[in-house]
């Protein structure tokens, strides 16, 4: 790390920290020539894919919209707070590791529907008849008779 005031090589980290709650780790540095101090920051970049809508609006990735999806699917059921934030540490990790840059919000809703299937019948039922917007009776009862035959 450069001294940002004589830009001289050797800098000494005199103090570190986590700040945060631990997500980024916060350094005082002294300059060995100059004697001047500044600090610096150390975070962890986890690019997320910006998300392409069915209109073709791009937008961020919004991990509490999608927590918040999860949790409306969850309501009541007998699925631990753990168990949620695991699975979305899953989708996360899946749709970083895509290694694109855009992803449809298609996807998202494939990888929420997966990691729900495995959590609850009942919540992944919920969320796919709000998600796929079913248009008639039969569609959701087609999906309920392939969840109750297992083969999901
Ligand atoms: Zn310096």
């Amino acid at each position: 790390m450069h001294c940002p005031f004589c830009s001289a090589d050797d800098t000494k980290v005199i103090d570190s920290r986590l700040v945060a709650e631990g997500d980024s780790v916060r350094r005082r540095r002294e300059c060995q020539v100059c004697q001047e101090r500044f600090t610096t920051f150390e975070t962890a970049e986890l690019v997320m894919p910006k998300i392409v809508k069915s209109d073709g609006v791009r937008e961020p990735f919004n991990e509490e919209k999608l927590r918040s999806g999860m949790q409306r699917a969850l309501e009541k059921r007998p699925v631990s707070v753990e168990a949620t934030e695991a699975a979305i540490n899953h989708i996360m990790h899946r749709l970083r590791s895509s290694g694109e840059r855009e992803l449809p919000s298609r996807m998202v809703g494939e990888e929420v529907m997966a990691e729900l299937r495995r959590l609850d019948a009942v919540a992944y039922v919920r969320f796919a008849s709000v998600y796929r917007d079913f248009q008639d009776v039969s569609e959701f009862q087609k999906e309920i008779n392939r969840l109750n035959s297992g083969d999901a």
